[in-house]
Order: C-alpha cells, then structure tokens, then sequence
C-alpha cells in the first residue's frame, strides 16, 4: 500500500470510531486470522448487577452488605460497582452515605478483596481467594456457586471471621451483536478464542451462548498474553480485544492490539486500535480496512 492508502485507511477509520494508531497497526489487521477476546467489559456489556444473595449463616442483610461494601469501596473492579450499587439498597441511614472503616485493605488481581471493618476479617472474591485463605468451603455455598454459574452469572464469596456467611450472584449479560460478531468471523476465516478471569463454570456458559468454543478460564494477565504467545507460535497472526489493565499485558503481546474506547486508559495506550464506540462489530470494520488498504484485490 502506497502512504497516501494508509493515510486514507487511517482517515475512514477515525470517520468511523475506529483509532488505529499509525500505518502498522493498519497493516498487521489484514493478516489476523485468530482474535483472542476478554470476556467482562468486551463480550459482556461490563455493568454487572447483583441478582441474588444467599446468606449462609444467621448474619441480618443489612449488616451483611455494610461489611461487604465498606470492603469493595477500595476497589476499581467492575464488580465493586455493582456490590456497592446493590448494597445502598439496604442502607439505613440515607442521611449518612458513608460505609464503615474499612483497615489493611488488600487487592488481589483476579480474586478479589480483603479488609477489616468493625474489627472482623472480610473477604469477598472467588473460590480460589477462599481457598488461599484457609477458608471452608461450605456444601451449600459450592451448590449456589454451580447454579450461578450455569446460569452464566458470576458467584461472588463472602467470608466474615474466615467463615463464608454469603454468596452473592452477579449477572453481566452478552452485549447485543456478539453472537453475530462471532459467526461473521467465522465466515472470514478468523477463529475467536475468550479468555477470562473468571471462573470455568461462568465463562462456559457466556462462550456458549455466543458461540465460542475455545476459552481460557481463571487466567491472570500474564497467562492472557501467554495464551497469544503460544496462538502465535501455533502460526496465528492474533489480534487481542480487551478493556482493563488486567488485559494489557496481552494487547502488547498480539500483532494486532485492539482497546474497546470505554475501557481503562491503560489498556488504550497499550493497544495499536481503539474502538471509540466500544462496538464490537468494529472489530470487523478495522479488519476490513486493513484488508481493503492492504490486500490487492485483482
Ligand atoms: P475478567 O478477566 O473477566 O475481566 P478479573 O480478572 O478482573 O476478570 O477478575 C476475575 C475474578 O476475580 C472475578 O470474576 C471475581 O470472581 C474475582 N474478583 C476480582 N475483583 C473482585 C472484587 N473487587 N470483588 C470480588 N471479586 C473480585
Ligand atoms: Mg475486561
């Protein structure tokens, strides 16, 4: 392609919402046959809501979800939002927005949250943060857990004093279009893989439900881009779509890097195109650029 192409490819892009961050992030779109997407914030519309609450023991709701939220309130995590969220319905004292004291807060990328309010240890995250934790996990509890799950919601884990008193199920449903986005990849030869931190159960059944068959489940940032290192080496010229920082790692290890616009800053500086409009069908408008630019049609 002649400069004067790329120039124009970049310019339909931008006209289009699709910020693709010079002439080789242009060109390594036409030769993707393999994208790697994130599952929460990608595939998902990444505004999760609370659905259901379980309690486990003899702990009073409201009391429950102050602990809770005074412990999510530290973190940025999408699924912060939606305890939080939630939890201000069970609020007493609207006069007072404020959550208890919240000491020794730590987060645990891909697990979950820890912090002492009111003198008592809460840990609030999946089954593996439980289990680093020396913490029981009660039948009833991993029952809940199964049947979130094959309802393709994501089960969430309290543990109060190292003892799981609830479980809260929290649904973040399929963007609309991404069952579609899916099957018209298929059509262009490009095979779509989902990898995720969540667990295997939930991230399944999303797969499923928008036909995708490869999936990579409980993965840390560093496994996502080991995951398009080894599609790499397997010969696949791998585009990665993601939108946290838990994603970038993998955005800077795919020949083609591609940020959904409402995502975090750092995964937009780490990616070579960003979606603007957050769509997913752009993922195909930027391939079809790149083929248009750069694949001579005779
Ligand atoms: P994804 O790759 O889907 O964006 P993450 O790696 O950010 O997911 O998180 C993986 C899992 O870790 C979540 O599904 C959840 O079980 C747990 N987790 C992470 N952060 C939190 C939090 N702030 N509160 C509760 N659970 C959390
Ligand atoms: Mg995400």
């Amino acid at each position: 392609a002649t400069p004067t192409a790329v120039m124009v490819g970049t310019g339909v892009g931008a006209s289009l919402g699709v910020l693709i961050k010079g002439g080789q992030a242009l060109e390594g779109a036409h030769k993707v046959n393999c994208i790697v997407f994130d599952k929460t914030g990608t595939l998902t519309v990444g505004k999760p809501v609370v659905v259901n609450t379980r309690l486990l023991k003899n702990v009073v709701l409201h009391e429950f979800y102050e602990l809770v939220a005074a412990t999510e309130a530290n973190s940025e995590h999408p699924l912060a939002k939606a305890i939080i969220e939630y939890a201000k319905k069970f609020r007493e004292d609207e006069e007072n927005p404020a959550w208890p004291e919240a000491r020794d807060f730590v987060s645990i990328t891909g697990h979950g949250v820890k912090a002492i309010v009111r003198n008592k240890e809460v840990i609030v995250g999946n089954k593996s943060l439980m289990l680093e934790n020396n913490i029981v996990i009660p039948v009833d509890a991993q029952d809940m857990l199964t049947e979130t799950e094959s309802m393709a919601q994501t089960g969430i884990l309290v543990s109060i004093d190292s003892e799981v008193t609830g479980v809260l199920a929290i649904s973040d449903p399929v963007k609309p279009g991404a069952q579609e986005v899916i099957s018209i990849l298929k059509s262009m030869n490009v095979r779509s893989i989902m990898v995720t931190g969540d667990n295997w159960g939930t991230a399944s059944s999303i797969a499923s439900q928008i036909g995708i068959e490869t999936v990579v489940a409980e993965a840390k940032p560093e496994q996502k881009a080991e995951k398009v290192k080894e599609l790499q080496a397997e010969g696949y010229a791998v585009a990665m779509v993601g939108d946290g920082i838990n994603d970038s790692p993998a955005l800077v290890a795919a020949d083609v890097g591609m940020a959904i616009g409402a995502g975090t800053d750092i995964a937009i500086e780490a990616a070579d195109i960003v979606l603007m409009k957050s769509n997913l069908e752009d993922v195909i408008t930027a391939i079809h650029l790149s083929r248009k630019t750069f694949s001579r049609i005779r």
